[in-house]
């Protein structure tokens, strides 16, 4: 009541504003600039219907939202409303979007309307959206809320029921109405803003509380979609905004500011209807709150905003409607122990006593408390003009921040509290800062028993990119993908090559390099449920060499190979010196004892220990590695002479068989050759096959325990390019990256500079030369990847049959192919290009380039400060753009594809894993 003289002057203002637009454009109720555009050029393609009903309680009752209410309502400020906006394509695809004056519609009333929808209208459940305005000065909906959270009144039990059952029947009504009124329609989309929202959550000492905080993130944005008669009369708008619905905790029945701008909209526009959408505005409040006049002022603000939006050019809205709504099922915290349980119900607050009683009756009940929920995802697309994104509950604004940059291009329209609305949806960052929509409204809730575990942003915007993608299948040119960046916290790591595994429990591990002498590769896990990165090791220390201040071991080089729960496999020098223009194993300074030689390794996944195997002579790193997991054998090839080793693991015995090709990168001239990187083994007789820079293949036979060369075929074809294998700076003929395809019980795998994907069957033998695995236009320019020996990560997927590739693909700037280096001595970059992710589906033969790979925005656990907004976030993602100095590849179970790249934040540049997610069809 304090302000009430400003107050009014601002709302005197406002009108009179509203009042000169009316005057400037005539007596007509819309500024036509509009419906010039929309109406001019394109014809009215759709149908849409509109209805509306009031929903008002008939007499006193509980009102949702403050669960410290003392009594029912009592009168109202004005009607609470229920419409819906009925469209429909040309293909006769149809949308029907209900939204309501209420706190949020549970997933048990809208399984309910989907029923009788579908029996009634035919109306497919991807066909029915809606979304509640989250008003808390409406009726409670939820007689498990009233009887379990508020302790309600037994009177008041019945009345929620009755109110429940009458608006499920006023509401099949409304969509049927909308349906009829179906005339010819145009639809544009347009945008404004509105100011009064302001992130709430504030960290103190006491961590994350509700309170203004004009630091935090914020989506000010006013998405409108406008509907058009024929003649280009304004018939409807619908608007969104991502922000609590709370100015008001008072006793009167009200539509809050999302009532009022709807009411403004209305009375500004005769027989127009004007339909409120919530965003994601989990964390947001309006600001200043408390008073109706400033639910009137805010309602005001929004109204403005959306008559803002309308005085834009209109961006017409084409068909077809594309709709998907799909559940993706989210994993929760681990339960508290039933002793947890038992102490949590003895505590004072009513709230936890509740929870934890209502938690103990679960598990009597059931054996067991729930560890997921099954979370429904809406998209309908207007062909590529607008995506419309539902999503569930109340959420952050972070997904909006990050969906509408991760899907950049087409407008992108977010709402929140959508279709069931169970409880808070944190994101990555909001879960792991804590505080109410972190874990707090649990409580209130009830619905999931614990807060969500860290992956919850992951999977659900997983679930957008998997249904936007598939309803827009890319043509010719493929649709770019984008990376996520993790942070292993190791800010040295170099550039890495191979040193990754899936191992079978789903996890990810992995190897960051480094060129130092005193610190050396590291071993992680990525948990892809938990989203959670550990550091398994040093993995110097796992060789035993912490403090021999020897050269320490700088890489792992070659990718680990799972064997009875253990990880095998091996370690290589990362600190070289540059000697001719070629890499030397690093000359040790002062103090420092020379590389002491590569180990082979284990890694035992439960017990979380390393166990060191053996080390190779000359002091020399392991460049390539591989496991006959049959018989217990590691073969590995030393650098840079290139000795073949081998491994009994039985026998603990450790073989040197010499050098298999001259001296290898250690030599010069003519007795210089580039080593393979890859080696195979066939399971059936043991053999260990790989090749030279002068393209032979080599056999290493176990029964006779001695190498061989294989006659009858080779690798020099004309395909893979001409090459002088005495000179460095390339792959010759070799190998670059191979896997054995059991069910042909053959090899396949790719030759590095040409990107020619072959088969190699060792038993006729034969190489075949299948398709070039190169990115779609390095295929369509002819040319070689910019990587001087042609990339490494090559990798077949979880379906045991598609192979997996990250290759590079051309820059074009004005036109013109961007080029490098023609020249180098060592494996690196010769200039930018674009990394791709290509598969090979080897039983169809079907080629499949998936685009390029962009950084979007990086998803650190534990962001810098200044960092959290996701806007500054995703700038700073940008500064790597794109993944570089990529060759490691390991596939996830659900699909995700992991590699290593250089990473650029904050101006400073480390390798670190990265995740991209494909679009499989
Ligand atoms: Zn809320």
């Amino acid at each position: 009541m304090m302000h009430i003289p400003s107050r009014h002057i601002g709302t005197q203002a406002q009108r009179h504003l509203a009042t000169l637009l009316l005057c400037a454009f005539g007596t007509f109720v819309l500024p036509h600039a509009g419906s010039c555009l929309a109406g001019s050029q394109t014809q009215a393609t759709w149908k849409a219907g509109l209805a509306k009903v009031v929903i008002t309680p008939d007499q006193s009752m509980w009102m949702a939202g403050y669960a410290a209410r003392t009594k029912p309502s009592e009168g109202k400020v004005h009607d609470l409303y229920a419409k819906a906006l009925a469209l429909e394509d040309a293909q006769g695809t149809r949308l029907v979007i209900v939204t309501a004056d209420l706190i949020g519609f549970p997933r048990e009333f809208r399984n309910q309307m989907e029923k009788d929808l579908s029996r009634r209208f035919e109306l497919r459940p991807q066909g029915l959206l809606l979304n509640a305005s989250h008003t808390h000065s409406g009726p409670e909906l939820s007689t498990w809320r009233a009887t379990q959270t508020f302790d309600l009144p037994p009177e008041q039990i019945p009345l929620i029921k009755k109110y429940s059952e009458d608006l499920q029947g006023k509401l099949i009504e409304l969509v049927g109405r909308a349906i009829e009124d179906f005339a010819p329609a145009q639809l544009s989309y347009m945008h404004a803003r509105a100011g009064f929202a302001m992130n709430r959550r504030s960290e103190s000492e006491r961590g994350y509380t509700i309170a203004p905080n004009s630091d935090g993130p914020v989506d000010h944005a006013v998405p409108v979609l406008r509907v058009d008669g024929p003649d280009g009369k304004l018939r409807a708008v619908l608007f969104g905004y991502a922000c609590h619905n709370t100015t008001l905790d008072f006793y009167q029945f009200c539509g809050d500011y999302a009532g009022f701008a709807q009411q403004y909209l209305e009375e500004a526009h005769p027989g127009v209807a004007a339909m409120f959408i919530s965003g994601c505005g989990g964390d947001q409040n309006p600001s200043p709150r408390r008073t109706l006049e400033w639910a009137k002022q805010h309602g005001r603000a929004l109204a403005n905003g959306v008559e803002a939006a309308l005085l834009t050019r209109p961006h017409p809205l084409r068909g077809p409607l594309r709709l998907a709504l799909e559940e993706v099922t989210l994993e929760l915290a681990d339960p508290p122990s039933r002793e947890q349980l038992r102490q949590q119900a003895q505590s004072a607050d009513k709230y936890e006593r509740r929870h934890a009683e209502d938690m103990l009756r679960e598990l009597e009940e059931k054996g067991g408390i729930r560890t997921t929920y099954p979370y429904p995802v809406q998209v309908a697309q207007f062909g590529n003009d607008l995506t419309m994104i539902g999503l569930a509950g109340e959420v952050v604004v972070d997904y909006s921040l990050r969906l509408k940059a991760e899907l950049a291009g087409t407008p992108v329209w977010v709402a929140g509290y959508c279709n069931d609305v169970f409880g808070y949806v944190p994101s990555h960052r909001v879960l792991q800062e804590g505080g109410y929509e972190a874990r707090g409204a649990v409580l209130y809730y009830g619905t999931i028993a614990t807060p969500f575990a860290p992956s919850v942003e992951e999977r659900i915007v997983g679930k957008v990119h998997e249904l936007v993608e598939l309803r827009n299948k890319p043509s010719s040119s493929p649709v770019k993908l984008v990376a996520r960046a993790h942070n292993s916290g190791f800010a040295q790591a170099h550039d890495s090559y191979n040193g990754m595994g899936t191992g079978s429990d789903g996890k990810i591990y992995y190897a960051l390099s480094s060129e130092s002498y005193e610190v050396g590769a590291q071993m992680f896990c990525y948990d892809p449920v938990a989203d959670k990165i550990e550091h398994l090791g040093d993995i110097t220390e796992a060789c035993g060499e912490k403090d021999s201040r020897t050269i320490v071991q700088g890489k792992v080089h070659v990718n680990f190979v799972e064997r009875d729960g253990k990880l095998y496999f091996a370690t290589h020098v990362g600190y070289y010196s540059i000697v001719d223009g070629m890499e030397k194993i690093g000359i040790p300074p002062q103090g420092y004892k020379p590389y002491p030689g590569g180990h082979f390794l284990a890694f035992d996944m439960a017990a979380r220990k390393f166990e060191d195997l053996a080390k190779v002579p000359h002091g020399e790193g392991i460049l390539s590695m591989t496991m006959d997991t049959r018989r217990g054998r590691l073969y590995g090839l030393t650098w840079p002479t290139g000795y073949f080793i081998r491994y009994d693991l039985a026998a603990k015995e450790l073989k040197d068989l010499g050098p298999i090709s001259r001296q290898g990168e250690n030599g010069k001239g003519e007795n210089y050759r580039t080593l393979c990187r890859s080696l195979v083994v066939d399971p059936g007789d043991g053999s260990c096959y790989f090749t030279t820079g002068d393209g032979d293949i080599l056999r290493y036979r176990y029964d006779r325990d001695s190498i061989e060369v294989v006659e009858g075929d080779d690798m020099r074809k004309d395909y893979f390019g001409l090459y002088d294998p005495t000179s460095p700076g390339h792959m010759a003929y070799n190998w670059r990256q191979t896997i054995w395809y059991e069910p042909e019980k053959v090899v396949y795998g790719v030759h590095g500079n040409s990107g020619y994907l072959f088969r190699f069957d060792p038993r006729t033998p034969q190489v075949e030369v299948l398709d070039r695995m190169t990115s779609l236009p390095s295929r369509r320019s002819g040319m070689f990847d910019q990587f001087s020996y042609g990339y490494l990560g090559f990798a077949l997927g979880p379906d045991g049959r598609t192979i997996h590739y990250l290759t590079g693909g051309p820059v074009y700037a004005d036109g013109r192919r961007v080029t490098g280096k023609t020249k180098t001595a060592m494996g690196e970059s010769k200039g930018i290009e674009n990394l791709h992710l290509v598969t090979y589906d080897i039983k169809a033969a079907k080629y499949a380039d998936h685009g390029p790979i962009f950084f979007a925005y990086s998803a650190e656990p534990t962001p810098p400060k200044r960092l959290r907004r996701p806007e500054a976030a995703a700038k700073a993602g940008q500064n790597g753009r794109r993944p570089s100095y990529v060759n490691s590849i390991t596939v996830g179970k659900d699909g995700t594809v992991y590699t290593l790249s250089r990473i650029t934040e904050e101006g400073h540049t480390r390798a670190d894993l990265i995740s991209i997610r494909k679009n499989d069809n």
